[in-house]
């Protein structure tokens, strides 16, 4: 999962993104708001964090332009304590949901999750397929209820395809997803990585369709 963080206090700017990536995530980052509305139309994000009072362009018109132009990424907002107004503003703009400053980084991450899985329709935190169990708030996947040791890009991997399971990602869309801007965007490490997956999940747990992607599908249990 990819995420784009629009804070303009460049220390709380860094505590959210060392925050976002130490729990997984690829994470691009803007500093005012042009740049962040800029980004938010361009790259696939799965989710935002934008803070609303921002230079050059507020956040509320930000989400307001993104909303008009179509972008329904799930977007949390962060507002002022004292700010009742904002939130309403803001939901009225198209937010997701918000959190009040100052806040703890946890509720950001938990907020972020539920989004997360909201957007793909999932209900509860923990994501299963078939013998799979991946227990997004831990960070911790289970095969038949034995704990699986995955590197980070492993682990974000299989969170995409989880999240998205019976429907066919294709190589681009997971590069898209899986990577911040910065990095060294190459798809045949996807392939890769799928590689390292089925050794450890078992060889039929990610089907390959040929021309078109990956496909992560729950076995029939009939
Ligand atoms: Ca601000």
């Amino acid at each position: 999962m990819r995420l784009l963080v629009v804070e303009d206090d460049p220390d709380l700017n860094r505590q959210i993104v060392a925050a976002l990536e130490e729990a997984g995530y690829a994470v691009d980052r803007a500093f005012d708001g042009e740049e962040g509305h800029f980004l938010g139309d361009t790259e696939p994000y799965d989710a935002i964090v934008l803070d609303i009072g921002l230079p050059k362009m507020d956040g509320i018109s930000v989400l307001e332009q993104w909303r008009r132009d179509g972008r329904t990424t799930p977007v949390l907002i962060l507002t002022a304590r004292d700010r009742w107004s904002d939130k309403v503003q803001g939901f009225d703009a198209g937010a997701d949901d918000y959190v009040a400053k100052p806040f703890h980084m946890e509720e950001v991450l938990a907020r972020l999750r539920a989004l997360l899985r909201r957007a793909t329709g999932h209900a509860s935190s923990e994501l299963l397929c078939g013998p799979i169990r991946l227990d997004t708030r831990a960070g911790r996947v289970t095969i038949d209820g034995h704990a699986i040791k995955l590197t980070s890009h492993e682990y974000r991997l299989l969170a995409y395809l989880m999240h998205h399971q019976g429907r066919v990602v294709s190589r681009t869309e997971l590069v898209e997803h899986l990577y911040d801007q910065d990095f060294d965007r190459d798809s045949n490490t996807i392939e890769v990585f799928v590689g390292r997956l089925r050794k450890k999940l078992g060889s039929d747990a990610i089907q390959t369709v040929r021309g078109l992607g990956y496909l992560l599908l729950a076995p029939e249990t009939a």
